[in-house]
């Protein structure tokens, strides 16, 4: 419970490890002020909101050590809830560690991973969803997963989930009533009117459930299967996307019987490039593990991409592909045009013609990679489901609902329907964290970095 914990006062370097321009130790909780004050000579006292310039102070001879700029923001106005400190010196990690050790001589603890966003959380300056932003925007490796983090962070989650719980509760509200005076003939709500009201909470839930495909792609991205015939131009084309789209991601060592893997940013969403190896039949048992390794990949990825040797005619095995791609978002290339390549007219699949040796066509491969990825993107709403977790509550909320549903459209008592709207409700509790348990808090904060 917060009151007990904000007792304590916390500490750590919340920048990475590592030396740098500048680095940062951040104080939070009772103590944090009177501790700066010993480290620390400051020319004006602290105040809120301000930053100050403060020389390091050596705790050995008392000589200045390094000079800083330090900013304090008291309490309840700041991020935790409690008085922060925070110190930027140098980046040296002598000095920070330097610091971080006089706090813990002068009564701060070394803070857990996340501690100071669980804080904010449970002084309720934000809720769970808003606390798994901070995580997602610090882990953003796109552009565009960060705006989502963002959105999230302001409240965009928690502002969708507010009016469908108001609107679930005063339901409860109504139900309960009828059943506390039914004796005295109040008017009690009517079967056709829960009906009604139950069916406009799911209508808003199934879209936010729907977000989670749309949330789960921005987080990890989507995998896109490099197939074709030996010598078709597929790693050439691997290597071309690369060099020219910033890779996110440094390759995952491989022989060239396994499979090769570079994340680029398309539209920013991460695209997993897998280079596989070819699709011929196997003449050795080394190649036939190649070969059921480049089936299973392009039967689990979310994109495939054909290179076809456009030099040569189809070969039976590429129209038969084709024809299975139709079903799927892929790609057809017909590689090497430097060489007098030609396209055949194939309607099944959008169709580019590259050269990996010149460039020629890589633009167009491009857009055609950026319109295979927008076309996956799902339903795109302000408000996305980022985690399983997220998605978890909101479907059990859901489920809830839906039986309600089902129970008041049967004579039972409302008690029972009662039941599966508390079920419900419980749900978006836990989601936007106000009765989540404290070991799914633990595992949710744990996974964050220290410092933040
Ligand atoms: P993979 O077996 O499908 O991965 O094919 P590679 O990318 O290893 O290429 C096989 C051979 O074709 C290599 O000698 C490449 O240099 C060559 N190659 C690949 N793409 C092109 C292209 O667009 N034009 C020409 N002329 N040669 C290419
Ligand atoms: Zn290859």
């Amino acid at each position: 419970d917060f009151s007990s914990w904000s007792q304590e006062t916390i500490v750590a370097i919340s920048t990475p490890p590592g030396r740098g321009g500048i680095g940062v130790v951040r104080l939070a909780g009772p103590l944090a002020v009177a501790i700066a004050g010993q480290l620390l000579r400051l020319r004006n006292p602290l105040a809120h909101a301000t930053a100050r310039f403060a020389e390091v102070i050596d705790p050995e001879t008392a000589a200045k050590l390094d000079e800083s700029v330090v900013t304090f923001f008291a309490a309840p106005n700041s991020y935790t809830g409690d008085d922060i400190v925070e110190i930027a010196a140098h980046g040296s990690p002598v000095i920070l560690e330097m610091l971080v050790r006089q706090c813990l001589n002068r009564g701060a603890r070394l803070a857990r991973p996340g501690e100071f966003t669980e804080r904010a959380f449970l002084s309720g300056r934000i809720d769970l969803t808003q606390a798994e932003a901070v995580k997602d925007l610090i882990g953003s490796q796109t552009l565009y997963q960060a705006r989502v983090a963002a959105g999230q962070m302001g409240g965009a989650l928690s502002r969708r989930v507010h009016p469908i719980k108001e609107a679930l509760v005063g339901l409860i509200a109504r139900l309960e009533a009828g059943i506390d005076f039914a004796e005295d003939d109040i008017e009690v709500a009517g079967n056709p009117e829960i009906l009604t009201a139950v069916d406009t909470l799911i209508q808003p839930l199934n879209t936010l459930a729907a977000s989670f495909e749309h949330g789960r792609i921005i987080h990890s991205g989507l995998t896109l299967a490099i197939v074709g015939r030996p010598n078709a131009g597929k790693s050439s084309l691997f290597n071309a996307l690369l060099k020219r789209e910033r890779a996110i991601v440094t390759a995952s060592p491989g022989t060239t019987r396994d499979l090769v893997t570079e994340t680029v940013a398309i539209g920013g969403i991460p695209l997993h490039l897998v280079d596989t190896a070819g699709l011929r039949e196997a003449t050795d048992e080394a190649e036939s593990i190649g070969i059921r390794k480049s089936r299973e990949t392009m039967a689990d990825a979310d994109l495939v991409m054909l290179v076809v040797d456009s030099t040569l005619s189809l070969a039976e095995e590429e129209r038969v592909l084709i024809a299975t791609l139709a079903e799927r978002k892929a790609l057809l290339v017909f590689n090497k045009s430097d060489i007098g390549g030609h396209t055949p007219a194939i309607s099944e699949l959008p169709t580019v013609q590259t050269s990996a040796l010149t460039g020629e066509g890589m633009a167009e491969l491009q857009d055609a990679l950026l319109a295979l990825v927008s076309s996956s993107g799902a339903v795109e709403t302000d408000a996305v489901l980022t985690s399983l977790r997220q998605h978890e509550e909101v479907s059990g909320a859901l489920k809830g609902l839906l039986a309600a549903r089902a129970a008041a459209a049967t004579n039972i008592p409302h008690e029972m329907v009662l039941l599966d709207l508390y079920s419900a409700l419980r749900h978006l509790d836990s989601l936007t964290g106000e009765t989540t348990p404290d070991d799914v808090l633990n595992l949710i904060f744990s996974t964050f970095c220290i410092g933040k």
